[in-house]
């Protein structure tokens, strides 16, 4: 959702560090806007030392009690506003339309009370306030979304040739243990291959394996393909030869897709 809206806003009249910090947002708030995955000790306690007027750029700087800086863009701020009129929080989503945002809008007063939370008021007298943890958690340093996509976005991969040791798993051991399919599924993303080993030679084993983790995507080729030989094949996957690996349609998958 952010991803859009970021790509909205630079391509619109944002302020150039503005459009820096926000095209770093997109990045990493994609999907799990509103969500506390993380339960780094550092936003936990979390205080606020000194929070600044907006500058000539437009952004909020807020002093923590630990010595370290955050800042944050006066749009970004009116954007994530967690009022109920803004914010729908039994979803986790925002409700304010971008319609309704004027990216150029600067604080008209901001306070701090208690250390712990930031009130802005915006020009047209709406409120909004921020707990400490909150903006610690969406700090935009480089050092904090450096820790946040390897926290989302698992980046450790292994390039291998030759040499490669191919992974294994046993296929009953990953549909009935959620370590072993936790282990499966970040092995697979690392790697890009796992052979699972033991699946029982009938129809539907595939079926179990993708309900295991999520559901199956349809192609024009139904929800699944049946790999067998067939008189005047017309797809080496109907002939009595061997197939090579291959990753059929995800290959030409582009995130993230038309909803
Ligand atoms: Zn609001």
């Amino acid at each position: 959702m952010w991803r859009l809206a970021a790509r909205v806003l630079l391509g619109t009249k944002v302020q150039p560090v503005t459009r820096r910090l926000l095209a770093g947002a997109a990045n990493l708030q994609c999907c799990c806007w509103g969500t506390a995955r993380r339960t780094h000790t550092g936003y936990m306690s979390a205080g606020i030392r000194k929070v600044e007027a907006p500058d000539a750029e437009h952004l909020i700087r807020v002093q923590w009690e630990d010595g370290s800086e955050s800042c944050y863009p006066c749009v970004w701020l009116r954007d994530n506003c967690q009022c109920p009129h803004c914010f729908l929080h039994s979803a986790k989503a925002r409700k304010l339309l971008f319609e309704d945002l004027d990216v150029d809008i600067v604080a008209k007063e901001v306070t701090l009370t208690d250390r712990r939370k930031i009130f802005i008021t915006w020009p047209d007298e709406h409120t909004s306030e921020y707990e400490a943890e909150w903006l610690k958690k969406r700090c935009f340093s480089e050092a904090a979304r450096a820790e946040m996509r390897e926290d989302l976005f698992l980046p450790e991969h292994q390039y291998w040739g030759s040499d490669l040791q191919l992974p294994k798993m046993p296929f009953e051991e990953i549909m009935y243990d959620d370590e072993s399919a936790y282990k499966w599924l970040c092995t697979l993303k690392k790697m890009g291959v796992v052979l699972l080993t033991g699946a029982a030679a009938r129809q539907g084993e595939l079926v179990k394996l993708g309900h295991r983790i999520g559901f199956l995507r349809l192609t024009f080729y139904g929800p699944t393909w049946q790999v067998q030989d067939k008189a005047d094949a017309n797809n080496v996957a109907y002939t009595t030869g061997k197939l090579c690996f291959h990753t059929d349609y995800p290959v030409l998958q582009h995130p993230p897709g038309v909803r």
